[in-house]
């Protein structure tokens, strides 16, 4: 195994300018960032040394948008056979981290 190169770094190059700046997609900036963008996904765990999750991906956003993305969310996870969302920890202001978009 003397012949395995680990390497501990990663480098992005920054998403097109008209894209958002934190998972690459074309969404409104005040809509929640795509947690399934691999942009995403790698930066944030660059940024944060985790995987992103739903909480991370509209911790930017207004508690309004948050619970119509919760509502639209909840019966797709249904319908897939996923666990659903835990509402308390997810839709509290409290307990979100901040994150912007654009
Ligand atoms: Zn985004």
């Amino acid at each position: 195994m003397d012949d395995v190169t680990t390497a501990h770094s990663m480098t992005l190059l920054p998403p097109a300018a008209d894209k958002c700046q934190e998972c690459a997609v074309d969404h409104p900036a005040d809509w929640p960032h795509n947690p399934d963008s691999l942009f995403y996904k790698v930066k944030f765990n660059i940024d944060h040394g985790r995987v992103p999750t739903w909480r991370d991906a509209w911790a930017h956003c207004t508690p309004e948008v948050r619970r119509s993305w919760f509502d639209l969310l909840q019966p797709k996870l249904a319908d897939l056979g996923m666990q659903p969302l835990p509402a308390d920890e997810l839709l509290d202001p409290d307990v979100v981290q901040s994150g912007g978009g654009r």
